[in-house]
């Protein structure tokens, strides 16, 4: 069965303009590989990822643990590298519809992508653009003749293409390397539609390019937090571990895993921002292969699925709710525990403890409750 609709991402570039040692696609933009940006801003769609000799180990080490549908070696040319990815989509069952896309634009708005393959519904192609807004000079740019700005566009990536008008085209094409795939379909005589484009897909192409997008990613990033709660039993004969550190006391937690009842609740707060359920869902008390397991483990995957969705946590505030052990002693190891976890700075971090008054049942010293609030951002249309 063909693919309804298929990602090519070009990042095959060697990265020299930008400067850097490290390819711009695999260097990092807000925390996150520019090629991992650009991968994820496609959601659920499969995507092909063409990359240069050689760079095999670098686009895995920039993924982490999001999938690829295939990874494509690129040619001597763009349109080589198109032309490699558009047979391994082949190979793969093919696709009806194909976008055609730069990892150097990785902020990609949902409504482009949207726009882009509706468009597709009456048209052959539809390309993002947006118009020139600067004066324009050819030549000496002070002396040189004026260009007429009106009537002038910036084309953008991703391209979409009916796969059959973009096959037929490029097997016609005999001119010289087309600048992108949207001429080589209009020269075939296919219709080409346009879409308003963003200035989010602006190129990444110098060092300067960086902070820009970074400013403008930090513009279309929202706020968002949520809470997180859990109890556990206190038992005899039992480890104890609270935020990531072994606690010696008289008592220990019992329950399926470790029992890290402050792990457990700031894993939830963290699933919560992007509205993944809880830890339950993801860890299933009744699979027995999270028997005793260390609890950092579920925070580490909350916080993978944050940073998948393009997202940064800003803070954690925990509260551990017990007669006993006296939190204090413990407070600095588990800030930098739960730091050292989330690759975040101490700063980010906050515990705090508070007793019942010997009410209830933590009062009674028969269990340990936590509640935590993650503060995040994530991408406004995430
Ligand atoms: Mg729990």
């Amino acid at each position: 069965m063909p693919y309804p609709t298929a990602v090519l991402i070009v990042a095959a570039g060697r990265g020299e303009r930008a400067g850097g040692a490290v390819p711009k696609q695999f260097s990092l933009l807000g925390g996150v590989a520019v090629i991992a940006r650009a991968v994820a801003a496609f959601g659920d769609l499969p995507v092909f990822v063409v990359v240069a000799e050689g760079q095999h180990a670098a686009l895995a080490a920039a993924l982490g643990a999001r999938a690829v549908s295939g990874v494509v070696i690129g040619g001597a040319t763009r349109q080589e590298s198109v032309r490699n990815g558009l047979a391994a989509i082949g190979e793969a069952g093919g696709a009806d519809k194909v976008l055609v896309h730069d990892a150097a634009r990785p902020l990609l708005p949902r409504a482009v992508l949207d726009n882009l393959i509706a468009a597709l519904d009456t048209r052959d192609g539809a390309v993002p653009v947006l118009p020139v807004a600067d004066s324009l000079a050819r030549g000496d740019a002070l002396m040189g003749e004026t260009v007429d700005r009106a009537g002038l566009w910036r084309v953008q990536t991703p391209q979409a293409f009916r796969m059959d008008a973009l096959m037929t085209s490029l097997s016609r094409w005999t001119g010289e390397a087309a600048t992108d795939e949207a001429q080589v379909v209009r020269a075939a005589g296919y219709s080409v539609a346009t879409v308003s484009g963003d200035m989010m897909l602006d190129k990444i192409t110098h060092p300067q390019d960086f902070a820009r997008a970074e400013a403008l990613l930090a513009t279309r990033m929202v706020s968002r937090s949520a809470s997180g709660y859990d109890v556990h039993r206190l038992a005899e004969d039992e480890e104890l571990w609270l935020g990531g550190v072994k606690i010696e006391h008289t008592h220990g937690l019992s329950g399926h895993s470790d029992a890290d009842v402050a792990l457990h609740a700031i894993t939830d707060a963290v699933l919560g921002t992007i509205g993944a359920g809880d830890i339950g869902s993801h860890f299933p008390p009744s699979d027995a292969q999270w028997r005793g397991a260390a609890s950092h483990r579920f925070l580490a995957h909350a916080a993978e699925l944050v940073v998948a969705k393009g997202g940064i946590i800003d803070f954690i505030d925990l509260t551990l709710i017990c007669e006993a052990p006296k939190i204090g002693p413990h407070r600095e190891a588990m800030r930098a525990r739960i730091a050292e976890i989330l690759h975040l700075p101490v700063s980010r971090i906050s515990v705090k403890a508070t007793t019942t008054e010997r009410l209830g049942f933590t009062g009674r010293g028969e269990g340990i409750a936590a509640q935590a609030v993650a503060t995040v951002r994530v991408p406004e249309d995430m």
